[in-house]
């Protein structure tokens, strides 16, 4: 997924030199390095064709001192449990960033999901909640959809954890289909959440937006909707969005002079985030290695993919016109990258400040479902606005205050939230 990187290794290392900044008791930092708890579990599925297979799942949980845990389930054939581990943790810094009342988790299962069929996805899905369902639920544990997991696939798997247990609970379960307990908005959530930190930022650095020009990885559900918000809310420029091609075996990047239309790409993009290399040709895109985003001359860079991809070889090609770096998905900077950061004066949002977009509206879907009322796609946007808005300001101030550089910042405001929490709760 990321060469000899070891997410969770980064996570710790992420959090070690914050504990010391902030002068943390080591017993309690002894707590927060590692997750509470863990599951490793063997799904097995009947094929279609008669034949059995038996899947790896994992589900971690890091903290609920601030609520339930929370965090999505990826089906990924390169997932490990140390990666589930660190994205757990993850979650807990991003949840109480963006000042929502749950914890972190996160979930997993080693398969490609693009090698089965409808039908056996569907009975994977089933079989990683019979696993889990007792450790699941409204007040214990709520998952949701990432990497290679769909609406759909949580719409089986709510149903699944509703027969277990007797009672229709959509609120086991977030990122649904709407008309299934889902919520308006939650598909445009992340990227949009990614583009509302990009505008404060961009109006913390005094830049013109419709003058910046983005260059970004991947084409899934988060670069397509990072796109489109930054076309048409920030009136700026996408010079490149990139992809992991299935039938090339390889990645690529996608660029075209009068910069990307994300709305025309996505109708030639599988539900995996594949663009048709084929049909973006004929359409007149450039298509070059999957390396090529990162060495575009653009004001904004905005990682969408996978972790550890601006990293120790790569980061010295970055333009010098890069300004701002938004971190669109989870562990994209290795920390020998963020100290390129530093010492260039690229202003960094980090992961779990400018990725919360998704877990935010995840908890209003909850809230949604807990109350049997649903919001209109505007109500639920202006809310994630408002959150992200004074997320982004909350570290903001904590890196003046300090000075100290924005990742810093936010783990030094997650990590006394969640102290907070701990301690007012007896824990420590
Ligand atoms: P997705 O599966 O919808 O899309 C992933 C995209 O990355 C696809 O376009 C894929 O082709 C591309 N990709 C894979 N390998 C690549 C490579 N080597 N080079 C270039 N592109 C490559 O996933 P997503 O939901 O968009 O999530 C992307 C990232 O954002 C992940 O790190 C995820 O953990 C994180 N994230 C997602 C959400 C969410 O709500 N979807 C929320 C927070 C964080």
């Amino acid at each position: 997924m990321s060469g000899t990187i070891n997410e969770f290794e980064m996570a710790q290392r992420q959090f070690d030199h914050v504990a010391k900044l902030l002068s943390l008791d080591p017993q309690i930092a002894e707590v927060l390095r590692w997750p509470m708890r863990e599951f490793t579990f063997r799904i097995p599925v009947r094929m279609d064709d008669g034949s059995l297979r038996v899947f790896q799942g994992f589900r971690v949980q890091h903290n609920d001192a601030r609520g339930p845990n929370k965090g999505g389930i990826r089906f990924h054939q390169a997932e490990t449990l140390d990666m589930v581990r660190a994205l757990a943790t993850w979650m807990t810094w991003k949840c109480a960033v963006a000042d929502i009342p749950l914890g972190g988790g996160k979930g997993g299962v080693i398969v490609d999901p693009a090698t089965l069929l409808t039908s056996e996805k569907e009975r994977l899905c089933r079989g990683w909640v019979q696993n889990m369902w007792k450790n699941i639920g409204p007040r214990q544990d709520v998952p949701a959809p990432d990497v290679g997991t769909t609406p759909q696939m949580m719409g089986w798997m709510m149903d699944e954890y509703s027969k277990l247990s007797g009672q229709y609970t959509p609120g086991v379960i977030t990122g649904k289909p709407v008309g299934g307990g889902g919520s308006l908005g939650r598909t445009e959530a992340t990227g949009y959440g990614v583009i509302y930190t990009v505008r404060e930022a961009m109006k913390h650095l005094k830049l013109d937006s419709k003058k910046c020009v983005a260059a970004m990885q991947g084409f899934g559900n988060v670069t397509q909707y990072a796109a489109i918000g930054f076309i048409e809310m920030l009136g700026g420029k996408v010079a490149c969005v990139s992809c992991w091609d299935r039938k090339y075996k390889t990645s690529y990047t996608y660029s075209h002079t009068d910069g990307v239309d994300p709305r025309f790409l996505m109708t030639i993009t599988d539900e995996y985030g594949t663009i048709d290399k084929e049909k973006a040709i004929t359409a007149g895109y450039i298509v070059e290695d999957g390396e090529a985003w990162i060495t575009k001359e653009a004001d904004v860079l905005m990682p969408g993919a996978l972790g550890g991809q601006i990293n120790a070889d790569n980061v010295s090609k970055i333009s010098k016109c890069v300004k701002i770096v938004a971190e669109g998905a989870n562990g994209p900077t290795t920390p020998e990258a963020d100290e390129y950061f530093k010492q260039n004066g690229i202003f960094d949002i980090p992961d779990f400040l400018c990725n919360a977009g998704g877990v935010t509206t995840s908890y209003f879907e909850q809230v949604q479902n807990d109350m049997n009322f649903y919001w209109s796609k505007e109500e639920v946007l202006g809310k994630l606005d408002a959150k992200m808005t004074s997320a982004f300001y909350a570290v903001l101030e904590m890196s003046e205050k300090h000075k100290v550089y924005m990742r810093d910042a936010a783990y030094m405001v997650a990590i006394d939230r969640v102290v907070k929490a701990m301690q007012l709760r007896g824990w420590v």
